[in-house]
């Protein structure tokens, strides 16, 4: 009985975050410095990026996060000849999110576990790697994945910010380390960096992510000479005994009851997602769910809760409350709004517009006027049933209860917590107007916890109810089935869709618009696809030996252009959504990928390890106690090894837990294999709780024995 299943050994998380800069008085001598490597890079220079097309400066290129290339050698003509150009490995076969920056032909990217790369953007050459040596026993400090969504560059640093909640300078010249900080609010809860950090002026700005795991939501700016923080602007309000970070803050704490919400956080995090406005000096982010998704489990039935899922402008130089709008208020459905944020100038109704434009996890397109906050319009932009419409006059959801809200019983709800568009990026292109958006159709049935009284847990999962999945194999191969994502190519103005290109999974990629009418995007199986930006026609495509989930880049050296992704599959579909993101049959490799026009390189052949089922341990639990098993399963396990114990691909499946693993299951889940990415829950549960895990994954065992059997039967017989 053997089956196939990619081995990857570790796990790590990220995100992507940009904003932009105003022009300013440049800190240091600039072209006149010949004598300068390289020349610096600052806010002055990502604020004018059009006017260097050659290079990426920034997560989104230049601060309105368009994502779009003015670089056109490469067209719809000639996209037919892409090749590879080089390809470079990173160390961690686990989910690679970052965008890569590329300044005066060199290439900084992150992998798993925030390892920084410097690589030669024209070969493919290493010029020096920085490992910030993340514990991996804390593997498990995020929702999904070890990852991390690339750096920030700035006056000759490289800035990250590491999955353990450190902010890294380091030098950009030679990989050193120039400081480091802690991120960290100091009260000891769970959280991690994953998105890339922003710099703007002689600051960099730094989201955190954790809603999931009872964190509590903030921006800090942090000096880029010393490291020092110079402020913070909490999201949600903290312990009412002591005085409110922000005045803001005072006026959010009305919209929450009683004591829960800030004893457990409150959640809010600023995972991804940034912009900047150099104009009026405002920052811009999203921000994520409350502690728990639930709302009857956070304690409330129906206050806002601010400043959860929504988009909050603030002065980048002091931190200081804007604006709000909230898109999902009393989010009950883990409604992120952390999808990237895209500025763009704009004629609306005839009037021209600064806008934000925003397509978050809640299915509607929210077009903003980003001077005001004021909603201009929103519309749905993918399978949405939460709420029927946005009131134009209020700017509030109108939301559908009966058919919505799970908190007191199960309900299928679209989209789900994967959302119909999640952190990758989406794109805007400024010659057709349209923007580019990875789509996602995910309905998911979103159930209260079976066990009365919701045992909040630090350092779990946290989401105050169920995901169940049937483990029906059939089932699940129907789920899988209905999943759909897509590249839609929308105009924000219309609010409708111009067109879109179906795929055989959710998950895909991020996307880049260029100036030679093309958009790109990875896809989930495995490759790397060119369309035509207006009418989205395919043109071209190539293998990638992993699912792509990351943002492509361009950029020019030597007079040829390059189209640049991150490879690698992970982050919480494959991992949660193991028994779903299984049937994509994706592998992890994780890897630069490198093309310009007739490029001859080659990608290694992808690795496909077949593992058989090991022998079978004794199942000895009653239903009780596995049914106690499964449900710490779901808190614990689940977000990494996949609901239901089916793995999806990126780290060990556990129905596969081998006799001597078994034997030593206790001390795995106490930490004995935290360097290889096993997060430790020392302390965390009793031994009769590990046991109760360990039998439920034995139940499984059986149940998936069972299921092969069967379908082997018929072979057999031939
Ligand atoms: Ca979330």
């Amino acid at each position: 009985m053997t089956r196939s299943i990619a081995l990857s050994s570790l796990i790590f998380a990220s995100l992507v975050t940009l904003a932009g800069c105003k022009r300013e008085a440049p800190a240091v001598p600039a072209a006149s410095d010949v004598a300068a490597p390289a020349k610096i890079v600052d806010s002055a220079r990502i604020s004018a990026s059009d006017s260097e097309p050659g290079n990426w400066l920034s997560t989104g290129r230049g601060y309105n996060e368009q994502r779009y290339s003015p670089l056109d050698r490469i067209t719809t003509g000639n996209v037919a000849s892409l090749g590879l150009a080089w390809t470079y490995k990173v160390d961690v076969d686990r989910g690679a999110e970052a965008t890569p920056v590329v300044a005066d032909g060199v290439m900084y990217t992150t992998g798993a576990y925030s390892i920084v790369y410097a690589i030669n953007a024209k070969s493919g050459e290493l010029l020096w790697k920085y490992d910030p040596q993340i514990n991996r026993a804390k593997s498990g400090n995020a929702c999904c994945d070890v990852v991390n969504r690339g750096v920030a560059l700035g006056h000759g640093k490289v800035f990250v910010a590491a999955f353990d909640g450190r902010v890294v300078a380091i030098n950009a010249k030679d990989g050193s380390k120039a400081w480091e900080t802690d991120a960290s609010d100091g009260t000891g809860r769970t959280f991690a960096l994953t998105g890339s950090p922003l710099l703007i002026g002689k600051r960099v700005l730094v989201g955190s992510g954790g809603a999931e795991f009872n964190a509590r939501g903030y921006v800090s700016a942090f000096d880029i000479d010393t490291g020092k923080l110079a402020w913070r602007f909490y999201t949600v309000p903290g312990d009412p005994k002591k005085p409110d970070e922000n005045p803001a803050l005072t006026l959010a704490r009305k919209t929450w009851t009683g004591d829960q919400y800030w004893q457990q956080g409150g959640g809010g995090t600023v995972w991804n997602g940034m912009a900047y406005d150099p104009e009026t000096d405002l920052l811009y982010f999203g921000t994520g769910n409350g502690v728990s998704w639930n709302k009857l489990e956070r304690g409330e039935p129906d206050g806002d809760n601010l400043f959860i899922s929504s988009i909050v402008a603030v002065k980048a130089t002091t931190g200081e409350y804007v604006w709000h709008y909230q898109e999902t208020p009393n989010d009950n459905w883990d409604y992120d709004a952390c999808a990237n944020i895209v500025l763009a100038d704009v004629e609306f109704q005839g009037q021209p517009r600064k806008v934000l434009l925003h397509a978050p996890k809640n299915g509607f397109f929210y077009v903003i006027d980003r001077t005001s906050g004021r909603l201009l319009s929103a519309e749905k932009f993918a399978p949405t049933t939460w709420a029927t419409h946005v009131d134009l006059k209020t700017g509030r959801p109108v939301v559908d209860q009966k058919v919505a809200d799970w908190s007191k019983e199960a309900k299928i709800v679209a989209p789900g917590p994967f959302g119909a568009h999640n952190w990758q990026p989406m794109s805007f292109s400024p010659k057709t107007g349209l923007v580019y958006i990875p789509v996602q159709d995910v309905a998911s049935l979103m159930a209260p916890h079976k066990a009365p009284g919701f045992d909040n847990r630090e350092g779990v999962w946290n989401i105050g109810g169920d995901l169940p999945l049937p483990d029906d194999d059939k089932v699940i191969a129907q789920i899988a089935g209905s999943l759909k994502g897509r590249l839609v190519a929308w105009d924000p103005i219309a609010q409708k869709q111009v067109w879109s290109q179906t795929h055989a999974n959710i998950w895909n990629g991020g996307t880049l618009a260029t100036a030679g009418n093309l958009v790109f995007q990875g896809t989930a199986d495995g490759r790397v696809v060119a369309y035509s930006a207006d009418r989205g026609e395919k043109l071209w495509e190539s293998p990638a030996n992993s699912g792509v989930m990351a943002g492509p880049v361009s950029y020019e050296i030597d007079g040829e252009q390059y189209i640049s992704v991150m490879a690698g599959w992970g982050g919480v579909f494959p991992l949660i959504g193991g028994a779903i993101a299984n049937y994509a049959k994706v592998r992890p490799e994780a890897r630069v990928l490198s093309f310009k026009l007739g490029g001859k390189a080659s990608l290694p052949a992808p690795k496909n390890e077949v593992v058989p089922l090991p022998e079978l341990q004794a199942l000895k639990a009653d239903d009780k106690t596995l049914a106690h098993g499964a449900e710490l399963f779901l808190g614990a396990c689940a977000p990494c090894h996949g609901l239901n114990a089916v793995g999806g691909g990126v780290i060990p499946d556990l129905r596969y837990l081998t006799p001597d693993k078994h034997a030593i299951f206790a001390g795995i889940v106490a930490g004995a294999r935290s360097d290889r990415g096993m997060p430790s829950f020392a302390g965390r549960f009793s031994l009769d709780e590990v046991e109760a895990i360990r039998q439920y994954l034995i139940k499984r065992s059986h149940d998936l024995k069972a299921a092969l059997d069967a379908q082997a039967a018929p072979v057999a017989a031939k």
